[in-house]
């Protein structure tokens, strides 16, 4: 097994969050689909080294290496002495928050998979169970560009499309199904997408989705959505329309979500989202002009860092902690 040890500033950077601010201890894990990171938070909630450790391999035993993964690395990563006093687990895939059900990770290859249940039977403390891009998004409203609003919907445009929606200072979950806009049609039989349909967002306006078009288009293979961008300010036409078309389809698909919500905010994160005012600018005056009745929310990069997933997970754990404190007052 390899791993990997990072110090939390190494991996954020500057500017992004590095701890959740005093509380409870408790242990954070982010599942991906290729590596687990892992981290204890202490008093503070500041994580003093962030874990890398592979993901289990692909396949149903791959939901019981997961919670191998979570014992083991528990054990390693309290310090001697120490108390966790929960833990808090971001899987991938549809995942019930609120239940802690995973009914499918297709990076993973589970199915149908009751975490909360099988947590419980592994470890006496309390585990939240949250969804990568939820975790992301609650770390990103308490921490980063969403603090201070209510409605909010956290973006995430990299290798594919997926969105965090929060109404009223909570998240919509609908069993682990909402925020797919990725796979909202936004050109009617438009391009193919992996999910079998025609014209989803994510087929066209994700960084693969641009890498890919302007490849076939220009007849030149480009590595990524950066390639593109690079080209297009370089004078490239058909860089020019590749770009222009995703964030068409991008004001599309966020003026549907603004028309229905109004959120106050939309927050842009993932890889694309390092393309700032090439990106920003031209979404922004695409999704007021089509935004005539409602005003248009601002705009904003996302700034939580690149473990808002570890540091979202760590602030489920310590709100499962809060509700079981409830539940245990009520109860007496
Ligand atoms: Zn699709």
């Amino acid at each position: 097994m390899t791993e990997t040890t990072v110090r939390p500033s190494d991996a954020t950077g500057g500017h992004a969050a590095t701890g959740i601010g005093p509380g409870a201890p408790v242990l954070a894990f982010d599942v991906g689909g290729t590596t687990i990171k892992a981290a204890y938070l202490d008093a503070d909630g500041v994580p003093a080294t962030i874990l890398r450790t592979p993901s289990p391999a692909f396949g149903p035993a791959s939901a019981q290496g997961v919670l191998d993964s979570v014992v083991e690395l528990s054990r390693r990563l309290t310090p001697p002495g120490a108390a966790p006093e929960a833990i808090g687990l971001t899987l991938p895939g549809i995942v019930d928050d609120e239940t802690g059900f995973a009914t499918y990770s297709e990076n993973l290859g589970w199915r149908d998979v009751d975490f909360a249940a099988l947590c419980a039977s592994r470890s006496a403390l309390p585990v939240a169970i949250g969804h990568d891009v939820r975790s992301a998004g609650t770390a990103e409203m308490e921490l980063g560009a969403g603090r201070g609003h209510r409605t909010a919907v956290v973006v995430v445009l990299g290798t594919g499309i997926s969105a965090a929606v929060f109404v009223e200072g909570r998240p919509v979950v609908a069993r682990g199904y909402a925020g797919e806009i990725g796979h909202a049609v936004v050109v009617p039989r438009g391009e193919a997408c992996v999910c079998g349909n025609q014209g989803c967002l994510e087929a066209i306006a994700s960084a693969a989705a641009i890498a890919r078009r302007y490849s076939r288009m220009s007849g030149r293979e480009v590595a990524g959505a950066r390639e593109v961008l690079h080209a297009m300010i370089q004078g490239d036409r058909v860089a020019s329309v590749v770009w222009d078309s995703a964030i068409d389809a991008l004001a599309l698909g966020l003026s549907h979500v603004v028309s229905l919500i109004q959120p106050e905010v939309i927050i842009l994160g993932g890889g694309l989202a390092e393309a700032g005012e090439h990106l920003f600018g031209p979404l922004e005056e695409r999704l007021r002009s089509m935004l005539t009745y409602v005003p248009a929310p601002a705009l904003a990069r996302a700034s939580a860092g690149e473990n808002a997933g570890l540091l979202g997970s760590a602030l489920l754990a310590r709100r499962a902690l809060a509700r079981a404190g409830t539940e245990r007052g009520v109860t007496g």
